[in-house]
């Protein structure tokens, strides 16, 4: 039987994204839904065929306790709300599959962990990209060794965040700008590829004066991670400009690019090796899947069989405590070293 959740937040990431991907997802389903609109929630119940008696206001969320169908909960919501609905729904004995960033501080995020081990419920954050094949393909051709050692990793994400006040804009409710919301993708990235945790950090950040939109958090965020293993990863990260979520990846004898590597779908592969004098580029197709459903059904997976997610509550806790050192690198203006966690924060 299919794993039942209840959707707290219907906005954007929810509504357009994880809801769509729970009709192609084959082990999970939505079952209830917390919302701060009730019109919106009825509209939005109808159409995933889930009873109004399973629609409930924030305030009400415990009544999810006495909703047998309800065993996981899904969190999209801003940045800095996900540590109270994390508590709240490990207090009443739900698991918990929160978006990323994981919190909107360390302390939030630490506190997240501890609840839900507390509670005996599993926690595991959203982080699509390592459910995603092509990210999947990549890790593996790092481990393989089939082009040999991996030296060095670009990573970018950039995008245009438009006019509209909204919470993202907010240091309180965002936790930053740039870096927590998109830069996070390329920074779990270069973790989960080289499959190490950095060494040191060296960032800047740059907010462009006279716009209202970073009076509060940065705009861009530059940062450089370097691997015990000698990897570089050279990442950055722009709300102010043209769309460009793309990767690449500097083997020893070989380069693998990837133009969409953060994207929601569309992700492509180009590998480059010698062929003779020359070198050959060329593409190298998977099977497209969507992610949030492979994501989604990961964890319904680790709930029915009582294992531990691919990407914990420790896995979105080291993400942020290295964003933390990325701002004081970028605020001290020099490198700042990472101590390396006691346990790996990656489960199977
Ligand atoms: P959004 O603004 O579209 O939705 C946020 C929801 O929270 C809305 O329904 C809003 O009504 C509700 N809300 C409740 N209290 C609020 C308050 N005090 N202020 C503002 N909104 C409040 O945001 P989103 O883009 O859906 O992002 C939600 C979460 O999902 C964030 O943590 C974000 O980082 C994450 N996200 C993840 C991905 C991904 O690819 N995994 C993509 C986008 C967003």
């Amino acid at each position: 039987e299919r794993i039942g959740y209840a959707i707290i937040g219907l906005g954007r990431i929810s509504v357009e994204e994880a809801l769509p991907a729970f009709g192609e997802a084959k082990q999970s389903r939505p079952v209830a839904l917390v919302s701060g609109s009730p019109e919106k929630a009825r509209e939005v119940a109808r159409r995933y065929g889930i009873p109004e008696s399973a629609v409930h206001s924030y305030e009400d969320m415990e009544k999810l306790r006495d909703n047998p169908d309800v065993k996981a909960v899904y969190i999209g919501l801003p940045n800095a709300m996900h540590r109270e609905y994390t508590v709240r729904a490990a207090a009443i004995g739900k698991h918990v599959l929160c978006e990323k960033p994981m919190a909107a501080t360390v302390e939030e995020a630490a506190e997240m962990v501890a609840a839900c081990e507390r509670a005996r419920v599993k926690l595991m954050i959203a982080y699509r990209c390592q459910y995603e094949p092509y990210n999947r393909e990549a890790i593996r051709i790092v481990r393989s060794g089939e082009l040999g050692k991996l030296r060095s990793i670009q990573a970018v994400n950039t995008q245009s965040q438009g006019q509209v006040a909204q919470w993202r804009f907010n240091h309180r409710l965002a936790g930053g700008g740039a870096l927590p919301d998109i830069g996070l993708y390329c920074l779990n990235a270069t973790r989960y590829l080289t499959g190490e945790e950095p060494v040191d950090v060296f960032a800047r950040t740059y907010s462009p004066p006279g716009d209202p939109r970073w009076s509060e958090i940065e705009e861009s965020a530059s940062f450089m991670l370097r691997y015990p293993s000698g990897v570089i990863a050279n990442c950055l990260t722009q709300y102010d400009a043209f769309n460009d979520k793309s990767m690449t990846l500097h083997f020893e004898r070989g380069t693998v690019e990837m133009p969409d590597a953060f994207a929601y779908h569309g992700q492509q592969m180009y590998v480059s090796q010698r062929a003779g004098s020359l070198t050959a580029r060329t593409q190298r197709r998977m099977e497209a899947k969507n992610q949030f459903a492979l994501e989604i059904d990961h964890f319904s997976e680790c709930i029915r069989t009582d294992r531990r997610p691919h990407t914990p509550g420790e896995e979105g806790l080291q993400d942020q405590k290295l964003m933390v050192t990325i701002y004081r690198s970028a605020s001290e203006g020099r490198p700042v070293e990472m101590p390396q966690p006691p346990a790996p924060t990656r489960g199977p």
